[in-house]
């Protein structure tokens, strides 16, 4: 090995960056260039897998999420080329980059290459050197998009929660309420929803200003995340001091006793506020849809109305409680009443 060579797949060399341990899968039908190979990455920093055909390789990289692969063209089964179209066709949850090794030097070839998903090739006998700077060059393009990847889902989350309580916005429930009784409908599953309003919330505000009145949603919003199912169950900011909750699978008792059960823990200790301790409570409606319900009624809009009205009488019959809307008769049921 040159001393060129040798100095730079060093094991000093990082060419990771961001990831901890950049995964590269090498396949290569002959077990000497193989060894040799691995052997080359391996110094230059890289964890190798490797594969001795395309059939295997394409095994690996659906069942384990690689960065990078480096691949033989020629290969008994499935060549490089088949194996490129085969991942390109692959819902794979990350880009994989893709440098083809290839004794053939016509353009011909080269064409083949990359219109067969290759990001980039290199013509045998292989030099370690150059090997190492396309698979480091691999990197950054893997790297890059792996970045845009979660910037993106950032921005996209940013565009679905409420920036100051952190729950899911209006606009998130605006397009997955619709959904929600969509698969309800579909499935022929229970579905409800109930709707919170913070109880004489103005006068927080206007007593103790507003940095208070957000100190007390904040901590509204946390004490029905602790009362919901992880998973399933979500809630969104209606507006203002209004809540929406959203249990899938959930029939009308029990989401009139998740209901119950946020009222109880908004109203059992006093909240921290910048302007001291403060007492608050919440009203609750709770609205359902059911497998029997009649279908030209189910809609997103209706549920969310039949829960405000429940609400609203909630607030009438004094604050601080639960009613639901029965669904039949359309009537509210105070759960102090019935209980
Ligand atoms: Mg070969």
């Amino acid at each position: 090995m040159s001393s060129f060579i040798s100095q730079h797949i060093s094991s000093q060399r990082s060419p990771a960056g961001a990831f901890a341990l950049p995964r590269l899968l090498l396949a290569e039908d002959a077990p000497l260039e193989r060894e040799q190979l691995q052997y080359f990455l391996q110094k230059g920093g890289y964890v190798v897998d490797t594969a001795a055909d395309g059939v295997e390789a394409f095994d690996k990289i659906t069942r384990d999420p690689f960065h990078i692969l480096v691949t033989d063209w020629e290969m008994p089964g499935m060549d490089g080329a088949s194996l490129c179209r085969r991942i390109r066709e692959a819902d794979l949850p990350g880009y994989v980059y893709i440098l083809l090794l290839t004794g053939h030097g016509s353009s011909d070839h080269v064409v083949d290459a990359l219109g067969s998903g290759a990001d980039n090739f290199i013509r045998k006998p292989i030099d370690p050197a150059e090997l190492l700077a396309h698979v480091d060059a691999g990197l950054r393009i893997v790297q890059l998009e792996r970045s845009l990847r979660a910037a993106n889902e950032q921005i996209r989350r940013l565009t679905i929660t409420d920036p100051l309580v952190g729950t899911f916005n209006r606009r998130h429930l605006d397009a997955e309420l619709i959904k929600e009784v969509e698969r309800a409908r579909r499935y022929g599953h229970c579905l409800s929803v109930v709707m919170a309003d913070l109880d004489r919330f103005k006068n927080i505000n206007d007593r103790h200003g507003h940095s208070v009145g957000d100190d007390v949603l904040r901590e509204f919003a946390s004490r029905a995340r602790g009362a919901i199912r992880q998973g399933s169950d979500w809630i969104a900011r209606f507006g203002g001091e209004e809540f929406v909750i959203v249990l899938p699978e959930t029939p009308l008792t029990g989401a009139t006793a998740t209901a119950e059960k946020i009222r109880a823990l908004v109203h059992a200790s006093s909240v921290t506020t910048s302007s001291g301790l403060l007492k608050i409570s919440a009203s609750f409606g709770v609205a359902a849809l059911t497998p029997s319900s009649d279908p030209a009624a189910l809609c997103a809009a209706t549920l969310l109305k039949r829960a405000d009205e429940a609400l609203y009488r909630s607030k009438l019959a004094g604050r601080n409680r639960v009613m639901q809307m029965d669904e039949e008769r359309q009537t509210t049921k105070d759960l102090e009443l019935i209980s």
